[in-house]
């Protein structure tokens, strides 16, 4: 059987921490399917086309890696595309205790479904999205918390539309 897993996120935006994340866990499953949250009541800073087209973009070359959109629950995304496994990263402590209720809730559940976590890279511990919003919102240069693939440009014209 197919080891399928998913990685949910609101990725707003890709940042290197969670391509390392994704990189690092495909030599582990067959298929990982990235699932971009949708919360139609919820405004994000990049769009969801956008958002999408960027990691489609980052993993351009890899088989094995599907982009999806979903709203609502994960584990009713897994349930649908036949995933056993969710992928989550961790890079601090507070990480740790809010993904281990999530997951133990996950797990009394939907006991057929296994979160699993990875370690962030000790480099990649500080790169976080809200962060790195703030600086593309205030016409820094994030370059280096961002896929190299990224085209920038397109990043600044997002934020100026
Ligand atoms: P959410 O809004 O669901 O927390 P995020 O897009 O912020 O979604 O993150 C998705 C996943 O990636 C989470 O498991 C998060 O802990 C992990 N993650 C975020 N940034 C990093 C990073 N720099 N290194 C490793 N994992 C990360």
């Amino acid at each position: 059987m197919e080891r399928v897993a998913v990685f949910p996120g609101s990725f707003d935006p890709f940042t290197i921490g969670h391509e390392s994340i994704v990189r690092r866990s495909l030599p582990l499953y067959d298929k990982i399917i990235i699932m971009v949250g949708y919360n139609a009541n919820k405004k994000s800073f990049f769009s969801i086309e956008k958002r999408v087209k960027w990691i489609k973009q980052v993993f351009k070359n890899d088989k094995k890696i599907e982009v999806r959109i979903h709203e609502g629950l994960t584990v009713d995304f897994c349930k649908k595309v036949g995933a056993k496994y969710i992928l989550r990263g961790l890079r601090t402590s507070s990480d740790f205790e809010y993904e281990r209720a999530i997951a133990q809730v996950n797990k009394k559940m939907h006991p057929e479904i296994e979160t699993v976590f990875l370690l962030t890279l000790p480099e990649h511990t500080p790169v976080n999205a809200t962060i790195i919003r703030d600086i593309v919102f205030h016409g820094g240069d994030a370059s280096m918390f961002l896929p190299s693939c990224l085209n920038l440009e397109e990043f600044k014209r997002d934020i100026e539309e």
